[in-house]
């Protein structure tokens, strides 16, 4: 079990650390309510949480959430003195403290650009931390510190940003093939007007036509050759003596 709940922290905690850039120490900003729910479990946030999520942690909070806490009486006061242990992080309401929550929601800002961790057993705050993206959330299910999984914001946040690096991808590339496109057409035609097969194919006519030329003066000489032949052949010698002695009678 122990190993299938590493296993659990290690996939969720890297799909922000490699789609949103957290890195360690990680930052986990506690409320007083987190405080509260590991005081009642004996759980030590200082040794558990690190273990759980296999790395070096910081431990924050800021003046409202602390002023939250003093306000809502004595029976929190020991989960206060712990949420006074963190840094106190500057969240700009000092002198004009704001609900520990809506704190929390401004330390966020648009793209939790600090990489905070919200810890907190505050449903409110937890539903604020569940739409908006690339905001993980850390809460104590009895005595077991659980990371959730990234809200469905957070994947589709994941899935349109690698569209639109798709999309600015594509459109270097046709940039690139644009440019690549320009140089290649310049240079094919020149190689093909200087490689061009013009001159091969002139030499082999060049050539053909001269084998040609030689072949069909053969094979018409040789006719001629064996026609004179044949009539030389055709008047044998007794003839033509016969016909010198006619001639010679006459
Ligand atoms: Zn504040």
């Amino acid at each position: 079990m122990k190993i299938r709940r590493y296993k659990k922290v290690n996939k969720r905690l890297g799909f922000y650390i490699n789609n949103f850039g957290f890195r360690q120490p990680y930052q986990l900003l506690v409320d007083g309510t987190f405080c509260y729910a590991a005081l009642n479990n004996k759980i030590n946030i200082a040794n558990n949480i690190p273990r759980y999520l296999q790395g070096d942690i910081k431990l924050l909070t800021t003046q409202c959430a602390i002023i939250e806490m003093e306000n809502l009486g004595p029976k929190l006061n020991g989960a206060l003195l712990i949420l006074k242990k963190y840094v106190i992080h500057k969240c700009g309401h000092e002198g004009k403290p704001i609900l520990g929550s809506q704190c929390f929601l401004s330390m966020l800002g648009s793209k939790n650009e600090n990489h905070y961790i919200i810890a907190t057993q505050d449903r409110d705050l937890q539903d604020i931390v569940r739409n908006k993206p690339g905001v993980p959330l850390l809460y104590l299910h009895s005595k077991t510190p659980i990371l959730e999984q990234p809200s469905e914001l957070s994947m589709k946040a994941v899935k349109d940003k690698l569209a639109n690096l798709c999309e600015t991808e594509k459109i270097a590339l046709e940039e690139l093939k644009l440019k690549g496109g320009i140089v290649s057409n310049e240079e094919k035609p020149k190689k093909r007007k200087k490689k061009g097969p013009n001159p091969l194919s002139c030499k082999k006519k060049r050539y053909k036509p001269n084998l040609q030329t030689v072949t069909i003066s053969k094979k018409e000489s040789r006719p001629e050759v064996e026609k004179r032949k044949r009539k030389r052949i055709k008047i044998p010698k007794h003839v033509k003596e016969e016909l010198l002695k006619i001639k010679t009678n006459e």
